[in-house]
């Protein structure tokens, strides 16, 4: 489903439709409110407005007009009833934990999400928060995880970088068996390819550095969640620990929104030519990408997206060794560890996003030496497997 049932809108004009007003200046374009702190008119409207019994600004840390403008779109285009902008992907990750968790809570994690992603979760074990790690797409695995303390569950899906695809209608239905939330971090596919709330997720994550800033300018984030959420736990966290989005990121996310749906369908399009390119590579192992019919999800991944992603990964033989000669054989490829860009890149895994894990953890990730991520850009298709020919021909 690709429209708000309230507006009947479809997602493209969501994009670019939703979020903020009109200033004083009637301007089309929304403006950057660059200002850490709001005037008030009277002593008594400063109290009523920091009491929160009257609506309005009040200082940047929680509440800042292009903020807002970018969370009220981004929550539309979800399909979800509110959101809160956060400093970066990761602190969007640990608000949630922190404003809906406490110690003595148990968390299931795929164990298939991004590096920082597990050690954040392991670092809540020193705060009395336990996560069990699992298999992405056993369905058996997460329900034998299961405890009476178990309050989250969190997934990734299509995972970094291996692109396994997790059956988010199933794994809601669990959640709710057990009272757990259900958190989907929504970076590979963002809203213009799939929607988990309508799949039955509550909460949705996302690095806005990635696809929804699609140019590798800014840092930020979002959690999307419904408004009581958000009103009462989110928010309140946000504003007394101050992990805020700054007005000028969200600017550059509030625009980059408003190409989201095309930028996503070209990166899709480019991706399955150049999987299905390396998939026919004789110095090629083995090829991950959700819109390959050799993909062992494949048929879920066409059933809950609407679009198979910009992220392709793929083995080489020859170990660590070949997979860097690659690498750094690509001239229209950037080595760089960010996804979700204009311009292609090119990342090892193992040494670098993934490269704090232990080489056991790795391994039962699937993440070999051998493994390379491309973040496939919106450079000619042609080109870029011009470039991926001539480095796996060396
Ligand atoms: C990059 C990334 C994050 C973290 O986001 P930052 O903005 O870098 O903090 C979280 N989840 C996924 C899937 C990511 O790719």
């Amino acid at each position: 489903m690709n429209f708000d049932p309230e507006s009947g809108y479809a997602l493209a004009t969501l994009a670019c439709r939703t979020g903020g007003e009109h200033g004083s200046e009637f301007e089309n374009s929304p403006p950057i409110y660059a200002t850490s702190s709001f005037c008030f008119d009277s002593a008594a409207q400063a109290a009523a407005r920091f009491a929160g019994t009257e609506p309005g600004n009040v200082y940047s840390r929680f509440t800042n007009p292009t903020v807002r403008a970018f969370e009220e779109r981004l929550a539309a285009m979800e399909g979800g009833e509110a959101c809160i902008g956060t400093s970066s992907g990761m602190s969007a990750i640990l608000t949630t934990v922190l404003a809906l968790l406490a110690s003595g809570d148990h968390v299931i994690c795929s164990r298939s999400v991004f590096g920082t992603t597990v050690s954040l979760f392991t670092l809540f074990e020193k705060f009395g928060i336990q996560t069990t790690f699992v298999d992405p797409t056993s369905l058996d695995a997460w329900q034998a995880a299961v405890r009476p303390q178990t309050k989250m569950m969190f997934v990734e899906t299509p995972s970094n970088p291996l692109t396994e695809i997790s059956d988010i209608p199933a794994l809601a239905a669990l959640a709710r068996e057990c009272g757990a939330w259900f958190v989907v971090d929504n970076c590979f596919c963002t809203p213009a390819l799939q929607r988990p709330l309508m799949l039955g997720a509550q909460i949705v994550i996302h690095s806005a550095t990635k696809f929804l800033d699609g140019q590798g300018r800014c840092l930020g984030g979002a959690v999307v969640a419904p408004a009581a959420v958000v009103q009462q736990k989110l928010f309140p966290f946000l504003r007394t620990a101050g992990p805020s989005m700054s007005p000028f990121n969200a600017w550059v996310f509030l625009k980059g929104l408003e190409t989201l749906p095309l930028r996503m369908q070209a990166h899709s399009a480019s991706a399955l030519k150049l999987a299905t390119f390396l998939e026919q590579h004789r110095a090629v192992r083995r090829v991950y990408y959700p819109g390959l019919a050799s993909h062992p999800q494949h048929a879920l991944a066409a059933r809950q997206q609407s679009g198979f992603g910009g992220i392709v990964s793929f083995e080489v033989t020859g170990g660590q060794t070949a997979a860097w000669r690659v690498i750094d054989a690509l001239k229209l490829f950037s080595i760089t560890a960010n996804l979700g860009d204009t311009r292609s890149i090119v990342t090892h895994p193992g040494t670098t996003t993934h490269g704090r894990l232990s080489a056991a953890q790795r391994v039962e990730m699937g993440i070999s030496d051998e493994l390379i991520r491309l973040s496939v850009g919106l450079e000619d298709a042609g080109d870029l497997i011009g470039d991926l020919a001539r480095a796996l021909d060396t």
